[in-house]
């Protein structure tokens, strides 16, 4: 079975601090072992929810996540229960954005990357033992750092028991949110590619949200474009970059001529932007878009599918607009 998480997404999300929030409508995708996917967009375009949603710190108020289990198992983590849900946790993790407050400061290195393993049940000192020094290694700091407490470390070696704390459970799937923008570029890509290697080595899969588009071209296999609460365009990142489907992916490739520079901001493309919480009807685009016709203020494009072939091989991507097959000669 190929593949191992398909999440698919309706009507906006349930937040207990903010009450019903709808920033996300019809986002559906799939990711599967060993990929870096990467959600990109403004902020407020609705990928946080995303990826909150997966791990239900935030509830869809319709939708799945379909999940499958390393016991083959296909689970739906909408409807299930946490205590449902309490044995899979170990299989999928966080790396928060921020790794200064995302670490107890009162706890030592070692009990922060023990305290997952513990809450699953292990209390044998010397498993737990074994298991932090070989994590905290994985990512390049030494055992000796166990004893440290967090203030003790820069923001990028925080980054790097952050990581360690996510993968000591062993998981295969990771949701990482911003992890690498509040550290400098030089740690960030250090960082990434420590993310890179990890990727390989423990056979994980990747959901990386990012505004950061050098970021997600250097890191991702496929990425996924949202706008909006809404995914426009998902390709192989490759195809993305040289070729884009979608105006807006087209008109962030132009905004940013050089990639190592930009992030995506809203004030880039020319047009009013839009509330996030009411998008305008039609393709929620339509007020930037230099293509717009008139269909365009009314009907909500669907995303559909389209072949490329990359050097002989056939290339599945997706594009939410009316007129791909015009504007793009597909
Ligand atoms: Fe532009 Fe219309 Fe395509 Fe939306 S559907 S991206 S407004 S051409």
């Amino acid at each position: 079975e190929a593949l191992q998480m398909h999440f698919s997404m309706k009507g906006g999300a349930f937040s207990r601090r903010k009450g019903v929030i709808k920033a996300v409508d019809g986002v559906n995708f799939k990711i599967y072992p060993n990929e870096t996917f990467g959600l990109v967009g403004e902020s407020g375009c609705g990928k946080t929810t995303v990826g909150r949603a997966i791990l239900k710190a935030i509830q869809p108020t319709a939708g799945k996540v379909i999940y499958h289990s390393k016991k083959g198992e296909k689970i739906d983590f909408v409807t299930m229960s946490n205590k449902e849900l309490r044995p899979y946790r170990q299989e999928v993790q966080m790396i928060f954005q921020d790794p200064y407050s995302s670490l107890s400061p009162r706890m030592t290195v070692q009990e922060i990357l023990e305290e997952p393993l513990r809450l699953a049940g292990h209390t044998d000192k010397k498993y737990l033992y074994d298991q932090a020094v070989d994590m905290i290694q994985q990512v390049g700091l030494r055992s000796s750092h166990l004893m440290r407490y967090p203030h003790a470390f820069s923001g990028g070696q925080r980054q790097r028991i952050g990581i360690a704390r996510a993968l000591i459970t062993r998981p295969r799937f990771i949701v990482a949110d911003e992890a690498v923008s509040a550290l400098d570029v030089s740690v960030q890509a250090q960082i990434l590619e420590i993310l890179a290697e990890l990727k390989d080595k423990l056979d994980l899969s990747f959901l990386f949200i990012s505004h950061d588009l050098s970021v997600v071209k250097y890191l991702c296999d496929r990425v996924g474009v949202m706008y909006l609460g809404r995914i426009v365009e998902v390709a192989p990142t490759e195809s993305l970059f040289s070729n884009p489907l979608h105006p807006y992916t087209e008109a962030l490739m132009h905004a940013i001529p050089d990639i190592n520079e930009r992030e995506i901001r809203g004030d880039i493309l020319a047009g009013e932007i839009p509330d996030a919480a009411n998008p305008p009807s039609g393709c929620a685009f339509h007020n930037r878009c230099k293509y717009a016709k008139d269909k365009c203020k009314t009907d909500v494009p669907a995303l559909r599918e389209f072949t490329d072939t990359i050097e002989g091989q056939p290339i599945l991507r997706q594009s939410a607009c009316h007129f791909v097959e015009e504007i793009y000669n597909k």
